[in-house]
């Protein structure tokens, strides 16, 4: 990304699961901090994947980052010579969540979002699109179809190894499921 001078701006990651959408925000948190930049990261309480306080890509990678439950807190939390603001799985906040962005990115700071842009019913995801039509940039990663090889943008989600229909809930208790990465074709979600 370039450097603008004395302005904020909001930059999204999206795409399916395994698209690296995660890899990339700490490429990026990596790299602002070459750049001596103060960085904030957040995330929601909800994703205990890997780490309960950090954000985990599934390279490995990691970061330290302050878990929240609703958007607003990041006004609470943040300090207000914050330069660049993070967050991950940003699908999974409230409504709020576009206020907030929209207003540290009005005073100056560079926001930077990651987050799915579709559950795994194929249908959008939260409020990440309505940030991605706000945003100055958009990068939608796609990862590998396990399934067929080509270019993956959709998650398939398994339960007890079979495609997730598209009334099961979207928190089910006790079940295993498991997600992949698919493309459009081998995408199944059975009504
Ligand atoms: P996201 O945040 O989008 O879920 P991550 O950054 O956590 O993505 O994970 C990206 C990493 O996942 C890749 O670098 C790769 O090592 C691994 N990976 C596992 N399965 C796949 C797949 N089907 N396609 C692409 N990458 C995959
Ligand atoms: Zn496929």
């Amino acid at each position: 990304m370039h450097l603008i001078k004395n302005m904020g701006w909001i930059e999204v990651i999206t795409g399916s699961m395994f698209s690296g959408k995660s890899e990339e925000l700490i490429r990026r948190i990596k790299r602002a901090r070459y750049g001596k930049k103060k960085i904030e990261v957040f995330k929601p309480k909800i994703d205990a994947r890997y780490c309960r306080k950090s954000v985990v890509s599934h390279n490995g990678d990691k970061i330290t980052a302050t878990n929240i439950e609703r958007a607003s807190e990041i006004n609470d939390f943040i300090s207000e010579d914050a330069q660049v603001v993070a967050i991950d799985e940003i699908q999974f906040f409230d409504e709020e969540i576009i206020k907030v962005c929209q207003s540290l990115a009005d005073s100056g700071k560079r926001v930077i979002v990651a987050g799915l842009d579709m559950d795994f019913r194929g249908e959008p995801f939260g409020y990440t699109n309505l940030l991605m039509s706000m945003a100055e940039y958009v990068d939608k990663l796609q990862a590998i179809c396990v399934v067929c090889g080509n270019p993956a943008s959709r998650t398939q989600r398994l339960i007890e190894g079979r495609p997730a229909s598209l009334s099961d809930p979207t928190i089910l208790v006790g079940a295993k499921e498991s997600y992949e990465a698919r493309c459009r074709q081998c995408h199944e979600v059975p009504k």
